[in-house]
């Protein structure tokens, strides 16, 4: 594969992943690496490999970002990530924070990337030993993301016990309900469709070729991928990457590979809490107007961290002057229409958390399918069986999170045959059943 100059990028965090790599020649010639998909997963994998200076061309059936990497929170909270995956989620939180400035340089794309706060509201006494339970485990997943990153005092992780009266000073608007709170600083927010645009652009500043086509038919010859059928026409590749989200399935059984990923629907409201809408005419009504429209974000001057809020049922995030209401998570095979009772339940759930939901305008209402694999484990790696074929699939609820430690773990494994990075837990053999290599 051609090889162009090797580019480090590295800052403060994840700095140690980041200079990792090492620059020992890539062997083959060949037309270069295939990545299929279009969303984060597969931007992450492209943006990688183009700084890496290998050849590499993305193909992507529809729009990228056109499904779940368009439609998320960007939420990248690496806390109450189960154990075998959390020193990962650690490692890609790392890896967002070093690399935000290269992206947003590289690609001149803003995806609205901030520090965040999620404050997590208890309606009731009967939520209080949950938030209790919360509280201990919260602390114990900074303790141990402050030692991966090496982070030094004055890294901004905090958890803060908080009272109904001291959330509602933060935010008149949150319901006199809420008996607590607990407030955990140090997350990050991005927005996720200018986010996996951003990928792609700097990417293809670096060398990458986004092809539009769906990738169908693959030939093969012994244990490689030699060829595949691209939007109707045949293209040769050195290697594929699946990075088909929801969809990896399709593709692996073309290999007689078990991925056992599956579609969890997830609907997300786009809300205006700015405009009173006067009931029975529909008609808006600007009355609050400007900054005090939007979500406080518990800092006046708008350039503090984001603040976003968590009840039981349902979850508050201010993005760009909205606020998105989400989200569900329910087992409907590959459907993505948004559904009018979802919407009603979502502003049900809302209402409770903010009663000021009632008179907001619904501007947008969408539906996507997370990729969750079956053990929660995402599946990063060499395809078993195959010496050429890669997965990046799986991010589930933490895609978006994910997405950079998946790219840059599978662009080590094709560049060196290895990573630092700790994807043990996420190797899709796995799931191997028994394989034949095919007849060539
Ligand atoms: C409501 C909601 C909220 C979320 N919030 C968060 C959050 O706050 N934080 C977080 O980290 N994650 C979040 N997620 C999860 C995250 O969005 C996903 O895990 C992530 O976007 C998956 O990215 P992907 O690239 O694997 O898949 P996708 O985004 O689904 O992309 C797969 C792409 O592959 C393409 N494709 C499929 N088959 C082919 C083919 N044969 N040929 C060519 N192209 C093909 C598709 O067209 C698609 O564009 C959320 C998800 C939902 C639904």
């Amino acid at each position: 594969m051609k090889r162009r100059s090797f580019l480090r990028v590295g800052a403060a965090a994840g700095a140690g992943v980041l200079a990792a790599c090492s620059s020992r020649p890539i062997p083959r010639p060949g037309v270069g690496v295939l990545v299929v998909g279009g969303g984060v997963a597969g931007c992450a994998v492209g943006y990688f490999l183009a700084l890496q200076g290998l050849e590499v061309t993305l193909a992507e059936r529809h729009g990228v970002a056109g499904y779940a990497s368009g439609h998320a929170a960007g939420q990248l909270s690496p806390l109450a990530v189960p154990e075998p995956v959390r020193p990962l989620a650690a490692a890609s939180f790392g890896l967002h924070l070093a690399l935000w400035d290269h992206l947003r340089t590289t690609s001149g794309v803003d995806f609205e990337a901030r520090r965040s706060a999620m404050i997590r509201l208890a309606l009731d006494r009967a939520d209080l030993p949950a938030l209790e339970r919360a509280l201990a485990a919260t602390r114990r997943d900074q303790a141990r993301l402050a030692h991966a990153l090496d982070l030094g005092p004055g890294h901004g992780l905090d958890v803060v016990p908080m009272s109904g009266d001291e959330v509602r000073a933060l935010e008149p608007r949150i319901s006199d309900e809420v008996v607590a709170a607990l407030r955990t600083d140090g997350n990050a927010v991005i927005d996720s469709r200018g986010f996996t645009t951003a990928l792609l652009r700097s990417a293809q500043r670096a060398g990458l070729v986004a092809r539009r086509g769906e990738v169908g038919a693959l030939v093969t010859s012994g244990r490689r991928v030699t060829e595949v059928d691209l939007g109707g026409a045949r293209v040769r590749c050195e290697a594929l990457v699946i990075a088909t989200g929801p969809w990896a399935g399709a593709l692996g059984r073309r290999l007689d590979l078990l991925v056992p990923i599956e579609p969890i629907k997830g609907e997300l409201l786009h809300l205006d809490l700015a405009v009173d809408h006067d009931v029975g005419t529909g008609v808006g009504n600007d009355r609050r107007g400007g900054r005090d429209a939007d979500l406080r974000t518990g800092n006046e001057d708008g350039a503090g961290p984001a603040v976003d809020w968590s009840g039981p049922d349902s979850s508050l995030y201010a993005r760009g002057g909205r606020i998105l209401v989400g989200h569900t998570w329910e087992r409907r095979g590959f459907d993505l229409v948004p559904r009018a009772d979802t919407r009603d339940l979502l502003l049900a759930h809302a209402r409770r958390l903010m009663p000021a939901v009632a008179t907001a305008q619904v501007l947008g209402h969408t539906a996507c399918l997370r990729p969750v694999p079956r053990d929660g484990r995402p599946l990063i790696g060499r395809a078993p069986g195959w010496d050429n074929v890669y997965l990046a699939a799986g991010g589930g609820k933490k895609g978006i999170l994910l997405s950079l430690a998946m790219g840059r773990a599978v662009t080590e494994l094709i560049a060196h045959g290895r990573t630092e990075l700790p994807i043990a837990a996420c190797a899709p053999d796995r799931f191997a059943r028994t394989y034949q290599v095919p007849s060539p």
